[in-house]
């Protein structure tokens, strides 16, 4: 399943799809890893790629939905996820500098406004990048709160007001989206400005980083209804479906880090020789790459199931809402989790300036924290737990899905409310659909927490505890991630050893969180005594680890970056 620059066919996409991402590739093997890395320690712009995005209109191509732009343009989001995933293989940066021009152009094609839609898609085609200004320095994740606001003028005039923080390629930006609020009390509003305007004043770079993450602050910047993209509910809507699209990007761009810094660390322990001994010959460190390549596994094959269902979604058929920010809490930090066991492994080569590892040890840490913290989306899912157990509606079954199409319905995702509402398809086909004994083991765990919800759920007091619904939220997504697996098990056929070898990492993480809930200080009799049930030991299985552990030991000197 791993990304691998030289073999990996994109198959699945079409002709001109697979170019970009070969092309993407040669773009930073022919960089190397020297300039890569030197880069990175220097902070450098990264004017190199966004010339070669200019030069093979890649953003165009990517982010331009169809209907503007060039003719084959189209928002395709597999191979948006295959784009993403280059990207975070090859570093952070350049992935930020792709997504934050997404996001930002989110709230411009969701618009009705169909001139700000053409200017987006020949800037775009010109090959400028997008900023997407919604945080702000006092507010964080309280993104009802602004203190950006727009004071209409006359004749269909506007001045804008106030201060943005955290807000990538505002340097650079051709439009900037910005959300604010109406001086006289109307409600949200959502325009575009230019980041080169004399009245957008660039106050700083905030982070360390080869990105440019602004500060910047408009000082009666003038609007006419042409920059105005949404107002009232509609601003609100665009904010959050923007966000509902591009959150995803964050699961691949920690898979693409994974990956490389997976081959780094392989190359490197299994070539070491200690005491007579290569380090991959020490149990331990062959237990920390099963571990990282079972969790990188499932991290792929829960994110790419995710994209079906996204694809395929529908005013009646909201479920990616549920999958998505699980694509962006729990893959990216199954992300950090990989990276931690990676780097027990390689130990001090880890902060050897010319390793991938270097960058990927500190940009791993970011993705769980960008696009609302993994505690926002954690409180967001929870409130689909209810019907998720409880009240299974009745779905075709979606395949995989993988079309050179447009996906229109994300442009018109239309209101944010009703989440409670929504229903998704029964969890236990797919559990039923296998027979392997962890995922045995981890169906008596999910009987356990759905009889603990109806017997012992949480109080008055406990629901509005935030910390102790976490715990909760921690159980319940390991149910969700493991359901998308199983159902993609089966479609990339991954077979029983590696579907077992996975659930394995997933009892014992369903243990920990049991545990977990066992211990906080709110927690009643009854529930701790159901956290204590739902604790089991994971089945090993000599024979199946010691075949994974070949499929691991396999990818010994299979990629490594040109110089
Ligand atoms: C490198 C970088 C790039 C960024 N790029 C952009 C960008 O281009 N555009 C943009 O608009 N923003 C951007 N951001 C902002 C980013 O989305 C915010 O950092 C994020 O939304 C959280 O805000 P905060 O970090 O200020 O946390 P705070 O708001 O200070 O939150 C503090 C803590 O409280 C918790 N918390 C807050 N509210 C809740 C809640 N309702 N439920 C549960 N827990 C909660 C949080 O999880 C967190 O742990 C960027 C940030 C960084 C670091």
């Amino acid at each position: 399943m791993l990304l691998h620059p030289g073999k990996t066919d994109f198959a699945h996409l079409d002709a001109e799809s697979q170019k970009i991402m070969q092309d993407t590739i040669a773009f930073f093997e022919k960089k190397g890893k020297i300039k890569l890395t030197e880069d990175d320690r220097n902070l450098v712009w990264y004017a190199d790629f966004l010339e070669f995005v200019k030069q093979e209109k890649i953003f165009a191509r990517l982010m331009t939905p169809a209907g503007y732009g060039p003719e084959n343009s189209r928002w395709d989001t597999s191979r948006i996820a295959a784009f993403t995933e280059v990207l975070g293989f090859y570093g952070l940066c350049y992935w930020y500098t792709y997504q934050v021009s997404s996001l930002g152009l989110g709230p411009i094609f969701m618009s009705d406004n169909e001139a700000a839609k053409q200017k987006a898609a020949a800037l775009l085609n010109d090959g400028h990048i997008f900023a997407f200004g919604l945080s702000e320095k006092e507010h964080g994740a309280d993104i009802y709160s602004s203190d950006m606001v727009v004071t209409a003028t006359g004749d269909g005039k506007y001045t804008a007001s106030g201060r943005k923080y955290y807000i990538g390629n505002g340097n650079k930006a051709g439009m900037v989206s910005v959300f604010g609020r109406m001086a006289d009390g109307s409600g949200y509003v959502f325009f575009a400005v230019d980041s080169q305007h004399p009245d957008y004043k660039l106050i700083k770079n905030v982070v360390n980083s080869q990105s440019y993450v602004s500060e910047f602050e408009l000082v009666n910047y003038p609007l006419t209804q042409a920059d105005i993209l949404h107002t009232g509910e509609a601003a609100w809507d665009a904010a959050l479906n923007t966000v509902n699209i591009n959150k995803y990007n964050l699961g691949w761009g920690s898979i693409g880090i994974c990956s490389h810094a997976f081959y780094e660390a392989i190359n490197h322990a299994a070539n070491r020789n200690l005491y007579g001994k290569f380090v991959t010959d020490f149990p331990h460190i062959r237990d920390l790459f099963i571990k990282a390549y079972t969790r990188l596994t499932a991290m792929k094959l829960f994110a790419l199931r995710a994209t079906d269902y996204m694809r395929t979604a529908s005013a009646d058929d909201r479920r990616y809402l549920l999958y998505n920010p699980m694509v962006k809490m729990k893959v990216t930090t199954e992300g950090e989790h990989v990276i931690n066991a990676i780097w027990d492994v390689v130990a001090a080569k880890g902060f050897e300036k010319d390793m991938y590892f270097n960058m990927a040890a500190k940009d791993i840490r970011a993705l769980p924290k960008l696009e609302g913290t993994v505690h926002v989306n954690m409180a967001l899912i929870i409130k689909f737990m209810p019907n998720y157990f409880f009240n299974a509606g009745e779905f075709a079954e979606i395949p995989a899905y993988h079309k050179p199409v447009n996906d229109a319905f994300l442009f018109k995702q239309g209101p944010t409310k009703g989440l409670s509402k929504i229903r998704f398809h029964d969890y236990s086909k797919a559990y039923d659909s296998v027979n392997l004994p962890n995922v045995s083991l981890f169906k008596e765990q999910i009987a356990l927490f759905k009889e603990a919800l109806m017997m012992a759920g949480p109080d008055a007091a406990q629901q509005k505890d935030i910390d102790f619904l976490l715990t909760i939220g921690e159980l319940f997504t390991l149910i969700v991630y493991g359901q998308l697996i199983l159902e993609n098990a089966a479609i990339y056929n991954i077979g029983d050893d590696m579907t077992d070898q996975i659930f394995e990492v997933m009892v014992a993480d369903f243990s920990r969180f049991a545990l977990e809930l066992h211990n906080k200080p709110s927690s009643s009799a009854a529930q701790m005594g159901y956290a204590f049930k739902m604790i089991r030991k994971p089945v090993a299985d000599k024979n199946r680890t010691e075949r994974i552990w070949k499929e691991v030991y396999a990818l010994n000197g299979v990629y490594e970056m040109r110089k």
